[in-house]
């Protein structure tokens, strides 16, 4: 049986815990910085705590996930249980994230939203890609970008 308290187990599983949170996360970040993009992490100072930031030139990045930030794409779907609970969580995090975003914009920086659905699983983009559009978006005059999965649409058998 494993002993939690030996320091090599303990932080097998913060690994084990943190890759599963921020997996995408980490390779969107590592794929930037091979693109010569240098950021910041998580600035209390900014409006929503934005994942990626780069405040020389007012740009932060937003990834988040479907689920708890109310994505309605493909992948979302609403629990069976709680429903009540989890309604009044998830829109309560749109709102929030509606309010930062207007804040940040209100205070000059651009804004891009990257959603999880766009780095894993079915309707993946994939990092790279991902990452590529980023890119051009910041060295662009737009405000805003908004990334998420792409599925098929179903195919009308005519
Ligand atoms: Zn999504």
């Amino acid at each position: 049986m494993a002993d939690v308290h030996d320091p090599a187990t303990r932080s097998r599983n913060m690994a084990a815990i943190r890759s599963r949170d921020t997996k995408p996360e980490r390779l969107l970040r590592s794929a930037l910085h091979k693109r010569g993009v240098r950021y910041r992490l998580h600035s209390k100072k900014v409006p929503g705590r934005p994942d990626i930031l780069m405040p020389g030139r007012r740009i932060a990045i937003f990834v988040h996930g479907c689920f708890f930030h109310g994505h309605q794409c493909e992948t979302f779907r609403w629990p069976k249980t709680r429903k009540d609970f989890w309604e009044s969580k998830i829109t309560g995090n749109v709102e929030r994230d509606r309010r930062n975003e207007n804040q940040l914009h209100a205070e000059g920086w651009r804004v891009a939203i990257v959603w999880s659905c766009a780095l894993a699983g079915r309707g993946k983009i994939g990092i790279d890609p991902v990452a590529d559009r980023l890119v051009d978006w910041m060295k662009s005059e737009d405000r805003r970008l908004e990334i998420a999965g792409v599925w098929p649409t179903p195919s009308s058998t005519a």
